[in-house]
């Protein structure tokens, strides 16, 4: 059979642009602005990242010239409108190397998408009585309470993959935690809180030796390494667009076509059907099945946009610069006397978090505002991890490729007017 989304032309090859960190930052305009009168130094890419200006006027294009409502209408602006969206699918399919583009499915974010898991798993009784999933000690929230609602509408009973000292997943554990009750492992690529890359292709090679699919937490991988769901062999894959340079609202839920088959619809309406009597219903293909009533296109679009920017350069050349960026912020901050980095595993992205003795990290966050530089503080919405530390909440410089040494250093120097402050 056809896929109807093949109608859509691949991407011509584009050439690559050299990465030059100021050049760049000029895609930015937020870049630019002042923060309490001093130049913005972003470093909260971790929450949300900034949105180079391709996104914000594709948006606008969007809206000025092909606004209309997708898939239904035969006329003009209907079919410009749906041929952006479809392609703006290609280009995730693309970035993610997915099977195939139905296997593509927009949600809201990495939130969505996991609780569409959990909601239709339980629904189709893959998920029942007595049965066990798997998560590990370092999840946001995201990747806990969807499980957590399961588990007390079904007896359903979740497990947790402790963590060590220097913030790895323990597999010896895990693979202690695995039985014959286990139905699913839900783990996170990255790591928002410590920045810990997981090895998730370990993760998925163990867990499908029983037989046990994975889904994957890749909100904080999208932005900054390259994902092959085909080479993680992951099961399901989740990730949001505006930590990936796209607006709010959209996301990723990637599924393997056989077990997405499996599922029942999230939501019911209009867009996702392809009989409607009162006696009964039946559901179009993936991936309308999943995405019910109108869309948020202008978001689809601004998420392929997104993803047309990062595709722009090398890679491996804006991982190389982040990763430099936090060999250097690690240097800087250590050499703080009483600053302790909260997360030191071998394989890390671009989050530093730590606390400095004496000073409660909001006093931190607060004083570091007036300097212009935005750093995120509390418990990054993973409170387990807090209590893992015995901690109430940490401070947390988050890097995208945008970032430079020279903020680096201003992130320091920011540090030590904060601590002479208290001293
Ligand atoms: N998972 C991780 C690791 C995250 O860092 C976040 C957001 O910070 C989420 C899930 C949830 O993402 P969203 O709020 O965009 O759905």
């Amino acid at each position: 059979m056809k896929n109807e989304f093949d109608i859509f032309p691949k991407e011509e090859t584009i050439n690559r642009r050299k990465f030059d960190v100021y050049e760049l930052r000029k895609d930015f305009p937020i870049l630019s602005r002042l923060v309490n009168g001093k130049p913005l130094v972003y470093l909260d890419n971790a929450a949300t990242t900034q949105k180079p200006s391709s996104v914000i006027e594709n948006i606008k294009h969007y809206y000025t010239f092909e606004n209309a409502n997708i898939h239904r209408g035969l006329h003009f602006l209907s079919e410009l409108a749906t041929e952006s969206y479809e392609s703006a699918r290609l280009k995730v399919k693309e970035f993610i190397n997915a099977m195939s583009a139905s296997e593509i499915i927009f949600v809201r974010g990495a939130t969505e998408g996991i609780n569409l898991i959990a909601n239709t798993m339980c629904r189709a009784n893959i998920l029942k009585e007595g049965d066990e999933i798997i998560i590990s000690h370092m999840e946001h929230h995201a990747n806990i309470v969807p499980w957590q609602l399961l588990c007390e509408r079904k007896d359903i009973k979740l497990k947790v993959i402790p963590i060590t000292d220097d913030g790895e997943l323990d597999l010896d554990e895990f693979k202690k935690l695995i039985s014959e009750k286990t139905k699913l492992v839900s783990v996170v690529h990255i790591s928002n809180s410590l920045g810990t890359i997981n090895p998730v292709k370990e993760i998925v090679k163990i867990a499908h030796s029983y037989n046990i699919p994975v889904l994957l937490d890749g909100a904080q991988a999208a932005p900054h390494v390259k994902i092959d769901v085909q080479k993680l062999d992951c099961d399901f894959y989740v990730f949001s667009g505006h930590k990936m340079f796209g607006p709010t609202g959209i996301g990723i839920l990637y599924g393997k076509t056989n077990l997405m088959n499996e599922l029942p619809p999230y939501q019911g309406g209009g867009d996702m059907i392809r009989t409607v009597t009162f006696e009964k219903t039946t559901f179009d293909d993936l991936p309308h099945k999943f995405e019910a009533g109108t869309p948020n296109i202008s978001g689809g679009i601004g998420l392929g946009t997104a993803i047309d920017y990062i595709n722009q350069y090398d890679r491996l050349e804006l991982t190389k610069h982040e990763d430099k960026l936090l060999e250097y912020a690690t240097e800087k901050l250590l050499e703080i006397e009483g600053l302790k980095i909260i997360g030191k595993a071998k394989n890390k992205a671009s989050v530093v978090s730590f606390v400095i003795d004496g000073i409660h990290p909001y006093d931190i966050g607060t004083l570091m505002d007036t300097y212009g530089i935005a750093i995120r503080t509390g418990h990054h919405c993973t409170q387990p991890i807090m209590q893992r530390y015995n901690l109430p909440a940490t401070a947390r410089a988050s890097f995208a490729f945008y970032n430079t040494f020279d903020e680096v250093d201003k992130l320091a120097e920011g540090l030590l007017k904060v601590k002479k402050m208290f001293q």
